[in-house]
């Protein structure tokens, strides 16, 4: 492999615990993917797309009907009228919208700034394109603050004239944590006070927002708009993790570089999946399953799932910290002991020695059949040590997934 790819030969978490759920037989509470079907109003827009024969290449940039249908749903979310043609572009998901975006933005030698937990393909990212990544971690909840909060010194000493990017995750995965106004004012005056620094804001959970915690886009801040590229898609929208069909919205400046960089990646994302994200844009606005709107019925149906979870993980003794946003649970894993074997195990993803959480995870998974993600693969190695007694769950799982889990818990305990 080439020298960028140094580093990174090793499986990913999701290489590990995926495939051991599926050979465990284990309920995965693991990969943050929907396990029930996808809404029928989804599937017949893609099956129409398909048989309308809108099956080949189409823009690079977008198709114009998904363009347009991104312009005309963010526009009042922004507050401006987006133009369609130079402020939208899709990309193939947030992942490979990321990729394009690090890419046309980092220099060698630039830095970005990442907030700990962080979602793992950010590091990756960031280093493949020769930049070099600075790391802030969060805290969890504490008598002092009822969120997961950061330490404004180190947030501002994170800040350098090489800092390029922050790297931005709201709600955020695997937390949970929904960034609050305030906390997104202090960031933005800090990156406004650097003059090369730039966002870019990872909003995939943008519709998962609990009450008492409402969704802020970093790009509606004064003097961010011109700073800031959010992504977002419609895998956990529309519960399509597989179509990977995700778009990114800023300034024409900073689009156009994406976009020029996707001409020579992707050259042209899934037509058809495309017009049916169009079409899905427009349904999901209407009144849904006796509630105003899709939007309304998802998030219900998430609120239900968190409570299902919530209980099913106090049963085990675990301790969640209910998420805010999201589809993820991070639960405070110390009052269980992990059997010194698995601590001394060592897998081709966590060698030795392995950190507390991925021993726990594998124990869980293996001896009480429910399958769930270590969060120091969120961290860089110096900052592992942090999540040693957390575990992240996923309650994006049918209802019966969940009662499975606390029936195994039961029996486990
Ligand atoms: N960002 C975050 C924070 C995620 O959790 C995920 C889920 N895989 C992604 C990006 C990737 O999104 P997509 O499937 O659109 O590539
Ligand atoms: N975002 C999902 C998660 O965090 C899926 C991750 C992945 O497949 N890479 O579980």
């Amino acid at each position: 492999p080439a020298d960028r790819l140094k580093g990174f030969e090793k499986p990913t978490v999701w290489q590990e615990f995926t495939p051991l759920a599926a050979q465990m037989q284990a309920v995965n509470l693991g990969q943050g993917f929907p396990d029930w079907p996808t809404p029928d109003f989804c599937k017949t827009a893609a099956v129409r797309a398909i048989e309308d024969n809108q099956n080949q290449y189409c823009r690079s940039a977008g198709l114009p009907d998904l363009a347009s249908a991104l312009a005309t749903h963010y526009s009042p979310l922004f507050g401006r009228s987006l133009d369609p043609d130079t402020e939208v572009t899709v990309s193939v998901g947030v992942s490979e919208g990321l990729f394009a975006a690090i890419h046309s933005l980092v220099n060698p030698g630039d830095e970005v700034i990442l907030i700990e937990p962080a979602f793992d393909i950010y590091a990756a990212q960031v280093k493949m394109a020769g930049g070099t990544c600075v790391y802030v971690p969060l805290r969890p909840p504490s008598p002092s603050s009822s969120t997961w909060s950061l330490d404004w010194g180190e947030v501002a000493a994170a800040f350098t004239p090489r800092t390029r990017l922050l790297l931005l995750n709201t709600p955020q995965n695997p937390t949970g944590k929904v960034f609050a106004r305030s906390e997104l004012q202090k960031l933005a005056d800090l990156v406004r006070a650097h003059p090369r620094a730039l966002v870019l804001s990872d909003e995939v959970y943008e519709n998962l927002t609990y009450p008492g915690h409402e969704h802020v886009r970093l790009a509606t801040l004064p003097g961010m708009w011109e700073r800031t590229l959010t992504l977002s898609s419609a895998g956990k929208t529309f519960c399509v993790t597989g179509w990977k069909i995700g778009w990114l919205l800023g300034p024409t400046h900073l689009i156009r570089g994406v976009m020029c960089c996707n001409q020579y990646v992707q050259f042209s994302v899934a037509t058809p999946l495309q017009a049916a994200v169009a079409e899905m844009l427009l349904q999901a606005q209407k009144p849904y399953m006796e509630f105003p709107s899709y939007y309304a019925w998802l998030r219900d149906e998430y609120m239900r799932k968190r409570t299902l979870l919530v209980d099913a993980l106090r049963t085990a003794g675990l301790e969640p910290i209910v998420p805010e946003g999201g589809f993820f649970i991070i639960a405070d894993t110390s009052n269980i002991q992990v059997p010194p074997r698995y601590l001394g195990e060592s897998t081709p993803a966590s060698p030795n020695p392995m950190s507390r959480d991925w021993a726990f995870c594998r124990y869980l998974t293996l001896e009480a059949g429910v399958a769930a993600i270590p969060p120091s693969a969120f961290y860089k190695e110096e900052h592992k040590h942090l999540a040693k007694n957390h575990a992240r769950f996923a309650f994006c799982k049918a209802d019966s997934s969940i009662v499975e889990a606390k029936a195994r818990f039961l029996r486990w305990r």
